[in-house]
């Protein structure tokens, strides 16, 4: 798919400003995903906002368009605490006795995480006696964290805040998982990680990978916070034009399929492993160097959406009531593009007491309790955050009692 835009100028590529001509996947008009309505403003005027992937045919990064911002997304209101997901929790205390390990941190070791939220993954750092710096722009989340004994510093993270940071201190590791991918700067968000990272220190960071989104037809992780969609490669150009060199890569599981990827100084002395080498490889042969793998995708995000309508046109023409589970942001994304509102999905649930009460963003479903499941017995759960049905099964294995029903994206729409 070319971009067809009539004489609107192309916009530059956020990493290297080549001019972006190229569509990945264009989802049309769509409200912003976590701005959920609260129930007296049911009767308000929303915003909706362009959502649009580009590549840029020079670096491959794969970017969202540029669209308005009436005002800024990350509000203090803002409603995401990652400490409410088990599974995340159990992931961040495996990393951290992971890196205790395998770089020897200690007492007079530096941990600095950016994007620290309510201290979810710093805690286990802390209670290993390793001293930790979090940063954290949305005020709310940071002060869950300072409440647990997490330093935190209520601030975005880039080259002006990393050089107040590093008149203080510099990390040993410094990491920051599914931020990369949500700032709309990537330049000046990796240029301050140089200037916070210890000559022999350490980067880690984890973000959802291009290829997985690719292979596995992710395209409802696509929303307006989430300003890149990034491969091993891209991120390489990225940091080496940042004098950062990638030297060693984990895939996870996380979010559908994550990289971890580990990151030092140009000079510094750490090996390149065999994973980060076949991982560019791998890359290499499956398109992400051409242009034309990139274009072709975004016939297959059209054809999915007819493939959602169809079963969830036969469920309810079989009689079944459907209710959601869960309200992320990639809910949003695949009922705004798909146009499935209550006349499919009578409400939904979410864990997240902040999210209650509360109605999903240009759909308005509500958003309930989880006990609503057990209380209205619906033939059919969809299982919107489908990163971690296996653990939404588990929990909600109940609705077998009444003959219920599971539905999830994986990566078409079926039955469980
Ligand atoms: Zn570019």
């Amino acid at each position: 798919m070319v971009r067809v835009v009539g004489a609107a100028p192309a916009p530059p590529c956020r990493f290297c400003g080549a001019p972006l001509r190229d569509v990945f996947a264009d989802l049309g008009m769509s409200p912003v995903a976590n701005d959920n309505v609260p129930l007296e403003r049911a009767s308000a005027m929303e915003p909706f906002f362009p959502l649009c992937v580009l590549v840029c045919g020079s670096c491959f990064l794969v970017q969202l368009a540029p669209y308005e911002t009436p005002k800024p997304i990350f509000r203090d209101d803002y409603a995401y605490f990652s400490s409410y997901s088990s599974s995340w929790l159990q992931h961040s205390r495996r990393y951290t006795e992971q890196m205790i390990e395998r770089l020897g941190l200690g007492p007079s070791s530096q941990v600095i995480e950016l994007a620290s939220n309510d201290g979810y993954l710093l805690q286990y750092f802390h209670e290993a006696g390793v001293p930790v710096l979090g940063i954290e722009p949305t005020a709310n989340t940071a002060q869950v964290a300072i409440d647990k004994g997490i330093p935190t510093r209520v601030d975005f993270w880039g080259v002006q805040t990393a050089r107040e940071v590093a008149a203080e201190t510099q990390a040993d590791l410094l990491l920051g998982n599914n931020v990369l991918a949500h700032v709309p700067d990537i330049n000046d968000f990796v240029a301050g990680m140089k200037l916070a990272l210890k000559p022999g220190g350490v980067i880690t960071m984890e973000f959802p990978h291009l290829l997985k989104l690719i292979e596995l037809n992710q395209w409802d992780t696509i929303y307006h916070e989430h300003y890149s969609y990034l491969s091993f490669g891209t991120v390489g150009r990225v940091f080496a034009a940042h004098g950062l060199r990638l030297f060693d890569v984990e895939e996870l599981a996380t979010h559908g399929g994550s990289l971890r990827i580990y990151a030092c100084h140009d000079e510094a002395s750490f090996e390149e492993s065999a994973a980060a080498s076949d991982l560019r490889e791998r890359e290499r042969a499956a398109g992400l160097e051409d242009v034309q793998t990139y274009l072709d995708y975004g016939r297959r995000v059209v054809a999915d959406k007819r493939q959602i309508l169809r079963f969830l046109v036969e469920l309810k023409d079989a009689g079944n009531s459907i209710a959601g589970y869960g309200a992320p942001a990639k809910g949003n994304t695949l009922l705004n593009y798909c146009g499935v509102g209550r006349d499919f999905i009578d409400f939904t649930c979410d864990a997240n007491p902040h999210k209650q009460r509360h109605l999903l963003p240009g759909t308005h479903i509500p958003i309930l309790a989880p006990e609503a499941i057990a209380e209205r017995r619906p033939d059919v759960v969809l299982l919107l955050p489908w990163n971690i049905k296996e653990e939404l099964m588990d929990q909600l294995a109940g609705i077998r009692e009444w003959g219920g029903r599971f539905a999830a994206r994986a990566p078409e729409l079926r039955l469980f």
